[in-house]
């Protein structure tokens, strides 16, 4: 009963926000976005909306926390749950957004559910059972290469549900844990073999530091690069559409 009572309310909420399409254009302008059918497109906005209506914003250092910067952060941190759902993401309430890069308040320390970056020391942060930290700058510079911030940080929030972030989320019942480990194992050590020997890897060498930044390093190729993802892991590319149940190259959903 509660449950139906705060969908209605969410519902009513929703009716009453009154968006442009300039507004949506501009938070939905992803290279996999465009790949999405009509049908998913409406989805996706739907679900954006309630991620925005569900989630709070706080301003860090002053950030005035605008429609926009609550759209955008929405849109991206919805994508990779439009097929998996929004109830990923229960456990976690929380976004601070920082106007531009921002000096953590703690140290780093994996062990104890942080997980904070030192290439982009400074751009995002997801804590267990804590708050998903931005910088606004590096969540509108997405959209160039590879990078997302954005979706970084909630692939770190989705991989803690299974515990610390160590590169393996929950898995579906229709996925083999066996052959997740395989696959991301023989990447892991074919990158850091090609990295010995300055070769050429495919993802930033960031994913390379520990396997909780190779499984969100690869969802942001996932949704953002794709082509070059499964042009270079097909199998790994396999996995996170096991995973994610979506196929950004092809714009559908896979169950
Ligand atoms: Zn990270």
């Amino acid at each position: 009963m509660l449950k139906r009572w705060s969908e209605w309310r969410e519902n009513r909420q929703i009716a009453r926000i009154h968006l442009s399409e300039q507004q949506w254009q501009q938070a939905m302008a992803y290279p996999s976005a465009a790949q999405l059918a009509p049908a998913l497109t409406q989805r996706w906005r739907d679900m954006t909306l309630r991620f925005l209506l569900r989630k709070n914003f706080y301003s860090g250092a002053g950030f005035v926390i605008s429609d926009e910067v609550r759209l955008r952060i929405s849109a991206q941190a919805t994508l990779p749950v439009l097929a998996i759902g929004l109830h990923w993401y229960d456990d976690w309430d929380s976004i601070v957004v920082y106007e531009t890069a921002f000096i953590p308040p703690f140290a780093q320390r994996d062990e104890s559910g942080l997980v904070s970056h030192s290439r982009r020391v400074l751009s995002g942060e997801a804590w267990l059972r804590g708050p998903v930290i931005f910088s606004w700058e590096d969540v509108i510079g997405a959209g160039h290469g590879a990078h997302n911030v954005v979706i970084h940080e909630v692939a770190h929030k989705l991989d803690m549900r299974s515990g610390a972030a160590n590169g393996a989320p929950p898995f579906h019942h229709t996925m083999s844990p066996a052959r997740w480990h395989e696959v991301m194992t023989e990447a892991w050590d074919w990158a850091h073999q090609a990295q010995r020997n300055g070769r050429p890897v495919p993802i930033d060498s960031y994913g390379l530091e520990q396997p909780g930044e190779f499984f969100s390093v690869l969802s942001e190729h996932f949704f953002m690069q794709p082509e070059s993802l499964f042009e270079h892991w097909p199998q790994v590319y396999e996995q996170l559409m096991l995973f994610y149940q979506q196929d950004p190259l092809r714009g559908c959903f896979v169950s």
